[in-house]
């Protein structure tokens, strides 16, 4: 077995108590069944307390939340009591692996960590450096080779994955041009997965490494205009939606959102009209935050085709992230005397995959209300971006 994780991966260290959003708080945390019976040993009124604090009635055992929704072995400095009294070998298998997300592709282990650990956001963006990513080998691995349905598939998906990377990590091309590069490569791309046409999809692949190319489209997307009602339109809608998957469960965004678009009266129309533009310019130089984003999301997601053969709708998704992100960076950046910290960009990366990433509901229902508007269409998504 391989394995292949971006270099931040190794890096990852939870900060504990000095986290700014604890994951011991706002979410179910199941308890898996080697866990529980480890618990049902434990002696003493600590061993009592482990098992009344878990509820047992659904098809999953998981710990009984307080009213703040809080696990109840949170203590007051913020630290782990289960950690504290009986050592990390007792902490159940979500605490455990969180913020890590590993899945095993034919006799590759991808590993890589969620954004809705704010330390993991902070780490992706906070330097500078292109992601790179490690293929090691793997000798004692508890893990088995994946049997994939389609190797054909695999063999394209992994292709198209890496060509998208490869063309978002190209910091000479404007990122808007990235963008919308990767938008016609997915769209193209997915025309022939439709078909199951993996050797048409293969070819556009390989077209898209030449350079000139890349270069025919760049000139061709010099040519889009803006509409910057439509998009505006676009986003007051999209924000609509959405918010109320952020609010009251993601601290950070409510708070902006409220003061900014509940309180001030201002609306996404005066906020991106008058500071957008001012704030790209500033921001101008960390490019690389909504880069490592693309990356960090492609190398997540790209493989979930596997499940349905659409690689377009993982694109797609990686965009509204962004354009979500991109929104709040703005408030945030107004809220701070013009300044964007890389704390605030990673509570507003952290919130944005806090609300979706380990939401599978509302993550199907933004993808329902993309399609039911016709959202997802390569024309819109481009306009969307200008
Ligand atoms: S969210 Fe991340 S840094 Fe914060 S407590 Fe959880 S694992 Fe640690």
């Amino acid at each position: 077995m391989k394995i292949l994780k971006p270099y931040y991966y190794d890096k990852f260290t939870c900060i504990g108590n000095k986290c700014p959003n604890t994951c011991c708080k706002g979410w179910r945390i199941t308890v898996d069944d080697a866990t529980y019976k480890a618990y049902k040993d434990v002696e003493g009124t600590f061993g009592k307390q482990l098992i009344q604090n878990i509820d047992c009635e659904g098809k999953v055992k998981k710990f009984i939340l307080d009213s703040d929704m809080k696990c109840p072995f949170l203590n007051d400095n913020l630290l782990c009591d289960i950690y504290i009294n009986l050592g990390e070998e007792f902490m159940c298998r979500t605490c455990k692996v969180y913020p890590r997300v590993i899945k095993v592709h034919a006799d590759v282990i991808e590993q890589t960590l969620t954004l809705s650990c704010p330390e993991v956001s902070r780490l992706l963006i906070s330097s500078n450096k292109v992601i790179d990513f490690k293929l090691e080998e793997e000798t004692h691995s508890v893990f088995k080779s994946a049997k994939t349905m389609d190797d054909a598939l695999l063999s394209c998906l992994l292709h198209v994955r890496s060509l998208i990377i490869d063309i978002m990590q190209k910091r000479h091309i404007k990122l808007y041009y990235r963008q919308l590069l990767i938008i016609i490569i997915a769209d193209k791309v997915q025309t022939s997965l439709n078909k199951k046409d993996y050797n048409e999809a293969e070819v556009i692949i390989q077209r898209f490494y030449h350079e000139d190319i890349i270069n025919l489209y760049i000139e061709q997307f010099k040519n889009i205009k803006e509409n910057k009602k439509v998009k505006f339109d676009f986003i007051s809608k999209l924000l609509e939606q959405i918010i109320s998957c952020f609010l009251d469960k993601d601290k950070y965004i409510s708070q902006l959102y409220k003061k900014y678009l509940i309180d001030s009266g201002m609306t996404i129309e005066s906020i991106l009209g008058k500071y957008e533009e001012q704030f790209d310019q500033y921001y101008e130089s960390h490019q690389y935050v909504y880069e490592n984003f693309y990356v960090h999301t492609i190398f997540r997601y790209c493989l979930d085709a596997l499940d349905d053969g659409d690689i377009s709708k993982q694109v797609v998704l990686a965009n509204i992230g962004y354009i979500i992100i991109h929104v709040f960076d703005i408030i945030s950046w107004m809220d701070n005397n013009k300044e964007l910290s890389i704390d605030n960009q990673s509570l507003i990366m952290g919130g944005f995959s806090f609300a979706f990433e380990h939401n599978p509901i509302k993550f199907n229902a933004l993808n329902e209300f993309l399609e039911k508007n016709n959202l997802s269409s390569l024309a819109f998504q481009a306009l969307m971006l200008t």
